[in-house]
């Protein structure tokens, strides 16, 4: 291990975490190794998962379910001569009531989650019902009948209703059994080879069921986290990516791309306002003859500092500081005047002296100094926003010209076209 896994920042851990949770789910899918339990965490979230898409399914059917049932009781009535119903139809009614309950409970806002319990009980419940129901019919064909329809419903326990392994496995044996003690206790003579026929048999077969259906929705939810994980990944790397094209590696701040997104935007907004945008265009006086003299290196960490010190001096809501290349850099301000904008960079120009930076190649003092480019303007129709950085570039050109380390401002709209000619600039007391 290297000294620095130790100090893993968090971002990096947790992406260790989820690269081993997905290499985990991954392994597990592969193998197929998860019988009918995941491990502790993972088995939480796919009961809820499961319950919920079981829920959904069951919401969106039941009540077809409810009338496809009304009308095979109206045909098997309409069919069948009375006498030889029997009580045939009080229990059919309770099965339907049965499923009436299940309906109405699914409408109710915590069925979902109580979903397996609830269905699990009212399936308990019908299968004993449906077990009784043939003792209660004296005619041999339609008891036979009824005696079939045990099979009908144990094939909808296990594989309609969603229910897992265990829960579909305790309704259909459990209710079932319940269902033959109750017919045992009641006086009516059990013909084994029928129960079998149908209720034993159709155990087996509907347990098959179940598993395969639990199995296969294990799979899915398996298939489903890790598409999950991967979509998270790819969007969190897009967002890594855009952030990257946006700003600038050296230093950190917005790059140039990103500050003529911004620019025009800001634009646009004053211009609705009808207020000044404010532009500091920030140059460093001889910064060739530093790395000349000092090197690269300690000219990437002079431009660094100087970053830093212009970000803070870009703290309001739509303040805006980035690198506009090279040794260039630029500070939006909307919706600020240029008396502000001026004072803005007076401070700035101040705080970067304060800096000390060593340049004993400068002609204009022993330390680092910058040039700043004052312009504001209030956006109007018909105008550019390349107008506004224009502007602030010549204020910084005519800064250089007037000797460095200072200000030039440039605001035409302040003034009056009659006293002074487009283009005006005043230097600011320092
Ligand atoms: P002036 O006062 O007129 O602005 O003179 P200057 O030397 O600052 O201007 P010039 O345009 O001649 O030189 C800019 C220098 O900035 C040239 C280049 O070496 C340096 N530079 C530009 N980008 C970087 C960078 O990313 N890192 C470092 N270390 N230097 C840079
Ligand atoms: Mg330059
Ligand atoms: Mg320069």
């Amino acid at each position: 291990m290297t000294p620095s896994d130790d100090a893993k920042s968090p971002p990096e851990a947790d992406k260790v975490h989820e690269n081993t949770q997905y290499a985990e789910l991954h392994a597990l899918l592969q193998k197929r190794r998860f019988g009918l339990r995941f491990p502790a965490g993972l088995e939480g979230a796919f009961r809820r998962y499961h319950a919920n898409e079981s829920a959904r399914a069951f919401r969106s059917i039941v009540f077809y379910v409810l009338l496809l049932y009304l009308a095979l009781g109206i045909g098997i009535i309409y069919i069948t001569p009375w006498q030889a119903l029997d009580l045939w139809p009080v229990g059919y009614l309770g099965l339907g009531l049965i499923i009436l309950a299940a309906a109405i409970l699914s409408r109710l806002e915590r069925f979902d989650r109580y979903y397996e319990l609830q269905v699990t009980g009212l399936s308990f419940a019908g299968m004993a019902l449906l077990v009784v129901l043939p003792f209660l019919i004296r005619d041999e064909l339609m008891r036979r009948l009824a005696m079939i329809g045990i099979i009908h419903g144990l094939v909808v326990v296990s594989a309609a209703l969603g229910l897992r392994f265990f829960p579909a496995l305790m309704a259909m044996v459990g209710g079932g059994i319940t269902g033959l003690v109750i017919a045992g206790f009641t006086g009516h003579t059990l013909e084994w080879l029928m129960v079998h026929q149908t209720f034993t048999g159709g155990c087996l077969i509907g347990a098959f069921l179940a598993w395969l259906a639990e199995k296969r929705s294990r799979q899915v939810f398996l298939q489903r986290q890790l598409l999950a994980m991967e979509k998270a990944r790819s969007e969190a790397l897009a967002e890594q990516m855009r952030d990257m094209s946006r700003h600038d590696n050296l230093t950190g701040l917005a790059n140039r791309r990103y500050f003529d997104e911004v620019l025009a935007h800001e634009w646009l907004r004053c211009r609705r306002n009808g207020t000044f945008l404010s532009l500091l265009f920030i140059d460093v006086d001889f910064f060739k003859h530093f790395n000349d003299h000092y090197g690269h290196q300690r000219g990437d960490m002079c431009l660094r500092q100087l970053a830093n010190v212009l970000q803070s001096f870009a703290r309001r809501p739509g303040d805006f500081a980035s690198r506009y290349g090279g040794e260039e850099f630029v500070i939006l301000y909307p919706q600020t005047e240029p008396d502000t904008a001026g004072a803005l960079a007076g401070d700035i120009l101040r705080f970067v002296s304060e800096l000390k930076i060593e340049h004993r190649y400068s002609s204009v003092a022993d330390h680092v100094t910058v040039s700043i480019g004052v312009a504001s303007l209030a956006p109007a129709e018909g105008e550019a926003p390349e107008q506004l950085v224009k502007a602030a570039d010549h204020a910084m050109y005519l800064a250089k010209r007037g000797g460095r380390n200072r200000i030039r401002q440039y605001h035409p709209k302040r003034v009056p076209p009659s006293e002074t000619p487009p283009g005006h600039s005043r230097d600011l007391p320092m």
